[in-house]
C-alpha cells in the first residue's frame, strides 16, 4: 500500500513515524507548500519524491492513498482534489471550516467509491480505548452519566501558533476530539448545551468550555475542556473519565489509572501507555494513538469494511461542535440533527 502526505507541520511528522511502523506501508511522497519543512521532512524520514504544490504530486500519482496533515483552511481544495484523483483519504481533524465545507467534502469522496477517513484519533488513545471497550462490553451496565473532562494549563501555542490565532479555539481544536470520545461511549448525541469563556487574554478565540449532552441512548454526560487551568497535578496531555452505569462506576483518573467498581468488588488497573521509539512524554499516549488510528485504517482498507472514524461518522462529532458553538453564542440547547 503506497500513500502521500501533504502537510509536513508539526504534527504530520508523528503520522511519518507511526506509517514507517506499519508494515506493508510506504510514504512515497511529500508535500509542503514551505520548501525548508518539504526538505527538512524528506531527509529525515528519507522520501525522494516532494513537492511544493499538491495538484501536481496527485497528477503525477503511483500512491493509493493520501494523507492530508494542513491546517484546517486547506481541507477541502486538498479532500476535493484527492477526489479527483480516485484515492483513498485521510484528513486531520477539524474535519472542516463549516458543516457545508463537511458534507460537500464526504459527499466526493463517496460519489469515487474510496474510503474516506477523519484523522480522529483520541478515541484510540489505549487508556481511553480500553474503557471504551470496557462500556460497550456492559461491565458497569447500561451508562446513565459521564463525565468527559481535558483541563490543563500547558502551552499548547509555542508548538501550534495558529491556534492562538483562530476565532475558535478550544472545542475547534481539543473538544472535538472529547466530544467524539462522549459519542464512543455513550453513542449519539440529541441535545447539547454549552458555555464558552476567554480567560487568556493573549489569544483569540475561547479556552474554556463547559457542554452538557443528552445522547440518543439516555445517558447524558458532561464533556469540559480547558487550558486555562493552573493545577497540580498538571495532566496534559490526559483525558480523565468517569461513568456511573446501573451496574457500577467507572473512573480513569490522572496518571491512566482506571477504577471499577461493581458489586463484585473494585479494581485498579494502570493503563499508561508504552512510550514508542520516537515518542516524547507527555505526548506519548497522542503519539500511540496516531499510530493505532492509521492502522485501524489500514486494516479498513484490507478489509473492505469503513474505519470506525470514517468521514460519514465524523460529520457527527463535527456537527456537534457546530451545535457547541451556536448553543455558546445564542444560549440555549441545539439539536445538532438540525443543523
Ligand atoms: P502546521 O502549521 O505545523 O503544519 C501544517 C503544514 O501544512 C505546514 O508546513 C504548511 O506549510 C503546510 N500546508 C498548508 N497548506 C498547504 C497546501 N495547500 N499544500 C501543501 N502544504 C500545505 O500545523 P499542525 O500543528 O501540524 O496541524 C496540522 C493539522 O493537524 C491541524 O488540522 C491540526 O488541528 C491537526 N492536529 C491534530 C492533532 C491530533 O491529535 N489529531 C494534534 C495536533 C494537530
Amino acid at each position: 500500500m503506497k500513500g502521500a502526505l501533504v502537510g509536513c507541520g508539526f504534527f504530520a511528522q508523528n503520522q511519518l513515524h507511526a506509517w514507517s511502523e506499519i508494515e506493508g506501508v510506504e510514504i512515497v511522497a511529500l508535500c509542503d507548500r514551505d520548501e525548508d519543512r518539504l526538505t527538512q521532512t524528506g531527509e529525515a524520514f528519507g522520501i525522494a519524491r516532494r513537492y511544493t504544490d499538491a495538484a501536481q504530486m496527485l497528477a503525477e500519482g503511483g500512491f493509493d492513498f493520501v494523507d492530508i496533515a494542513t491546517t484546517v483552511g486547506t481541507h477541502r481544495p486538498l479532500v476535493e482534489l484527492a477526489a479527483q484523483h480516485d484515492l483513498h483519504v485521510i484528513c486531520q481533524k477539524p474535519f472542516a471550516p463549516t458543516l457545508r465545507d463537511a458534507r460537500a467534502m464526504a459527499q466526493a469522496v463517496e460519489a469515487t467509491g474510496k474510503t474516506f477517513a477523519i484523522h480522529e484519533n483520541f478515541r484510540w488513545q489505549s487508556a481511553l480505548r480500553h474503557v471504551i471497550e470496557e462500556v460497550r462490553s456492559g461491565v458497569i451496565g447500561t451508562p446513565f452519566f459521564g463525565r468527559v473532562s481535558f483541563r490543563s494549563g500547558y502551552d499548547v501555542f509555542s508548538g501550534q501558533p495558529y491556534l492562538a490565532e483562530g476565532e475558535r479555539f478550544i472545542i475547534e481544536d481539543l473538544g472535538i476530539h472529547i466530544l467524539d470520545v462522549a459519542r464512543a461511549l455513550f453513542g449519539d448525541v440529541d441535545r447539547i448545551t454549552a458555555t464558552t469563556r476567554r480567560i487568556n487574554p493573549a489569544i483569540r478565540g475561547e479556552d474554556v468550555a463547559t457542554m452538557l449532552l443528552a445522547h440518543s441512548g439516555g445517558a447524558s454526560s458532561v464533556v469540559d475542556c480547558s487550558y486555562a487551568t493552573q493545577r497540580v497535578l498538571e495532566t496534559f496531555p490526559e483525558t480523565l473519565l468517569e461513568i456511573d452505569g446501573t451496574g457500577g462506576t467507572l473512573t480513569l483518573d490522572a496518571g491512566y489509572r482506571l477504577r471499577v467498581h461493581t458489586a463484585e468488588g473494585t479494581t485498579q488497573t494502570e493503563l499508561d501507555p508504552p512510550l514508542l521509539s520516537w515518542a516524547e512524554r507527555p505526548w506519548h499516549n497522542i503519539q500511540e494513538s496516531v499510530l493505532i488510528f492509521q492502522r485501524d485504517f489500514i486494516a479498513a482498507l484490507r478489509e473492505g469494511r469503513a474505519p470506525e472514524t470514517a468521514a460519514a461518522d465524523n460529520l457527527k462529532t463535527f456537527a456537534l461542535v457546530e451545535a457547541a458553538y451556536l448553543s455558546a453564542r445564542e444560549g440555549r440547547t441545539i439539536a445538532p440533527d438540525t443543523l
